[in-house]
This record gives C-alpha cells, structure tokens and sequence, in this order.
C-alpha cells in the first residue's frame, strides 16, 4: 500500500488488534473496579485506540481528550511540552493516560510532572504500541497492547504526515 511516497505492507491484522484491545479492556476494567478511573486520551493518535478500549471499560469511568504541543523553550532546557485542552480536575482522581505509541519516551517524559504536578490519586499509562528498542527516556507503560520493532507503523490512529489513521490494521514501512 502507498501513502505519500512510501510503500506500507501489512504487520498486524485489524482481528488481532481488536482481541489485544479487548483483553487489554477487560484488564483495566477489573483493576480499576470501584475508582472511576478518569481516562486521558493523547490526541491525536490514540483516538482509535481510545474509543475501542473505552467500549470495553463497564465500570463508572469518565474520558476526556487532551493535545500536546511542544515548543522551543527560551533558555536550554529544550523542548517544553504543555497540554491543551486538559480542564478536567485531575486531583484526587484514578488517570489513566492512553497513547498511541511509546517511540524514545520524550514525549510522555517530557509531559508526566505536568499530569504529577496536579497531585492524581494514582497515575498510569495504556499504551497501543511501545518499541523497546528505541526507548531514550525512562518511561514506563503499564499496559501495553503490542511491543513492536523499531520500524515506522501506520493505521489505527497513526498517521504518515496525516494520512492512514483511519485503517483499521497497522501496516509497517516496507524497507
Ligand atoms: P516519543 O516521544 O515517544 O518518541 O514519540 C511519541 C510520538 O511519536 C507518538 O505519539 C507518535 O505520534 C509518534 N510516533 C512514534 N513512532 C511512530 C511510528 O512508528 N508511527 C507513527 N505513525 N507515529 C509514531
Ligand atoms: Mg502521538
């Protein structure tokens, strides 16, 4: 398949990932018995995700949606990471932070003492995908759909430079 100017080739079928995401469900629907877990979906990648692992979620749980935009900071810290969007009290409450892929970590890194910072009563990450191998930060997810190799991936809810997220299976980039 061709997206762009690049060759795409199928990696996980849309039945395999509906299975892990329901399992995944069911998971955190038994842990967070009794909490109203209070899920932050990281737009816009993880919408997908998102959406099929919160139709599995029976419990009283509540979702909200946020956006990260990273921008130069003034002096050399680097890169800073704010969210928009995020008006929900997060104090006190059960999060559950839903992304899309874990690639270096530098974003979730960067963004976790914002989310810390508002004192949850408890805090961890669901994450579709996470590549082991191309980790860079110490971040780490608490559920994980599907560990992948450090290839480029595309569909449910990834894009390639705004195309593909709505194909319901993940392709890789062909070398
Ligand atoms: P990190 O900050 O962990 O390096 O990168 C996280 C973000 O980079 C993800 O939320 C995602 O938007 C993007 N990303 C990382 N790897 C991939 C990939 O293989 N495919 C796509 N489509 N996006 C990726
Ligand atoms: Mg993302």
């Amino acid at each position: 398949m061709q997206v762009h100017d690049k060759v795409f080739r199928p990696f996980i079928d849309a039945k395999t990932i509906q299975a892990r995401v329901a399992e995944l469900g069911k998971q955190i629907d038994k842990d967070y018995e009794g909490k109203r877990p209070l899920f932050i979906a990281i737009l816009n990648g993880s919408f997908v995700f998102a959406s099929d692992l919160f139709r599995h979620i029976t419990i009283d749980a509540e979702i909200s949606f946020i956006k990260l935009a990273s921008y130069k900071g003034t002096s050399s810290t680097g890169n800073v990471i704010t969210s928009i969007g995020m008006e929900e009290a997060v104090t006190g409450r059960h999060v559950v932070l839903l992304e899309d892929i874990i690639d270096t970590g530098k974003t979730l890194h960067a963004f976790l003492p914002e989310i810390v910072h508002r004192q949850p009563a408890s805090l961890k990450i669901a994450t579709f995908l996470s590549k082991p191998d191309a980790l860079q930060y110490e971040v780490k997810a608490d559920y994980v759909g599907f560990e992948v190799p450090n290839k480029f991936v595309l569909g449910y809810g990834l894009d390639y430079d705004g195309l593909g997220r709505n194909i319901p299976e993940l392709y890789e980039l062909a070398e």
